[in-house]
């Protein structure tokens, strides 16, 4: 993917952008043995022989994927008890990967991971209000009044949740229990579980099916995907 020159060369590690951005005008960088002296000008990382004082950069390629969690598996790299974690369903990625934002213990679903580590910081901030939809399985079926209290905000011990949107996705005839698809734009801890238990429906089951746009379909639990170009642009 192209990228700006002096993004592409501090991501490699040569130095600070702005000293990147130096290091260009100064007529020290060049792309498949061009110097290039001009600001802005993009190249590939993946394509393009870049080199400073004549000296190729080395850039991990980056890599985004998208992961069907199942339940009962750890958003992190490593646990000390030796429960499972996510890297552990990345078997053949050689690229050191992160989790984008967390999943619960118990929480099935869409994660991406990626060793970009700035779209990590972009997407996970509270700022950016990426939208992430989660079909919850709640006790009892939920009425409408309540629902309503949690599409508005409802308060939590840390504050105000902001409006979120809400639908009955499956109700059970015998009212045991109900999906409801809901979305939200915060990432605050647990807190889709805390929002039901608000209005005293406990979740059952959590799946998490959309992220930002991107959407499970039929991946299959505990497989992964490499997200294409036009759908790592979509998320910036
Ligand atoms: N909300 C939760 O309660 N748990 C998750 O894993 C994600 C959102």
């Amino acid at each position: 993917m192209e990228e700006r020159l002096q993004k592409i060369l501090a991501n490699a590690g040569v130095a600070s952008r702005r000293k990147c951005e130096e290091l260009i005008a100064a007529g020290k960088v060049t792309v498949n043995g061009e110097v290039v002296k001009a600001l802005g000008v993009k190249a590939d990382p993946a394509k393009d022989a870049i080199a400073v004082n004549g000296k190729k950069i080395k850039s991990e390629s980056k890599l985004y994927l998208l992961f069907n969690k199942p339940k009962g598996v750890i958003t992190s790299m490593h646990d000390e008890k030796g429960r499972t974690v996510v890297t552990d369903f990345l078997k053949g990625v050689k690229e050191r990967v992160y989790p984008v934002g967390r999943l619960d213990y118990d929480t099935e679903g869409l994660l991406l991971l990626t060793n970009d580590g700035e779209l990590a910081n972009l997407l996970t901030h509270p700022r950016h209000h990426v939208a992430k939809t989660y079909l919850a399985t709640v006790e009892r079926v939920p009425h409408g009044d309540a629902l309503d209290k949690i599409q508005k905000g409802i308060k939590l011990e840390d504050g105000m949740t902001a409006p979120a949107e809400i639908e009955y996705h499956d109700v059970d005839p015998e009212g045991k229990q109900a999906t409801i698809s809901i979305t939200i734009r915060e990432g605050r801890n647990r807190q889709v579980r805390r929002m039901f238990e608000a209005i005293h429906h406990p979740v059952i089951r959590l799946k998490r099916i959309s992220f930002g746009g991107l959407t499970l379909d039929n991946l299959q639990r505990g497989k992964y995907r490499k997200l294409s170009d036009a759908e790592v642009q979509s998320l910036r």
